[in-house]
């Protein structure tokens, strides 16, 4: 094939590929164990954020009123100024939204038994954008797990830019501005999720377009929804425990 030819069926593919349900993030395959990951760096001091005055607080501390689970009621443990994670499924807010602005603190479990388990198995939880779309939350501090499911991951999509994780046991914080996708009347694809994220101060996501909703070990393709959902919380078996997490919608 001749470059030109080349060249005009790589624009094609992009084209038909960007028409249609799903968009190329990358060549890699999903989960790759060969992805290189990211540098590690040590983030500045992630101290305590305070609440903006036109955010909704969704969790102060001291309940989770704002957060509905299954039977209709979120049963995580409530305790110290912190909700975790205890086996009692993944919890949603009652509220729904769309474009915003997302502040939330996470310390993933230090005790032996957690720090025995590897990879994914170790502090696994998640922040799922309209509960479609991954945010990964895992201990990502001397863990190695394929790159593109390391905290600060679009899950299955793109690994963070750096690995700014701290210790087991440390408080830690995502900053998020998720642009949700938007759909034609036909449920194709206008323009795709875009997240911009960072970890402890540090930028991890910059403005990356989603290739669809999170899904484990499979290319991720878009299938049409609301323009706002509930912001989850995962839980995957982990006692992750989340605090301070406040809400700007940007619509
Ligand atoms: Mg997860």
């Amino acid at each position: 094939m001749k470059t030109t030819d080349r060249r005009f069926t790589a624009a094609f593919l992009i084209v038909a590929i960007g028409a249609g349900v799903s968009f190329a993030a990358t060549e890699w395959a999903v989960h790759d164990m060969n992805r290189p990951t990211p540098p590690v760096i040590q983030p500045g001091d992630s101290s305590f954020a305070s609440v903006p005055s036109d955010a909704i607080v969704l969790f102060d501390g001291s309940d989770l009123s704002k957060w509905t689970g299954k039977d209709g009621r979120a049963r995580w443990e409530v305790s110290q100024g912190a909700a975790k994670a205890n086996k009692t499924g993944s919890i949603q807010t009652r509220q729904a939204f769309g474009d915003c602005q997302l502040h939330i603190e996470f310390r993933t479990p230090d005790d032996p038994k957690t720090l025995k388990k590897k990879s994914q198995g170790r502090g696994n939880s998640g922040v799922f954008f309209m509960g479609k779309y991954e945010l990964q939350v895992l201990d990502s501090y001397h863990n190695r797990t394929y790159a593109d499911g390391q905290a600060a991951a679009v899950y299955g999509q793109y690994p963070p830019l750096v690995n700014a994780s701290l210790p087991p046991g440390h408080w830690q914080a995502y900053d998020v501005v998720f642009r949700r996708p938007h759909f034609d009347s036909s449920g194709q694809v206008v323009t795709p999720a875009i997240i911009t994220a960072f970890h402890n101060g540090v930028l991890v996501q910059d403005h990356v377009e989603l290739t669809g909703a999170t899904v484990h070990k499979k290319r991720a393709k878009y299938t049409p929804h609301a323009d706002a959902l509930p912001l989850m919380l995962q839980d995957h078996g982990d006692p992750v425990r989340f605090r301070n997490i406040w809400i700007r919608p940007l619509e």
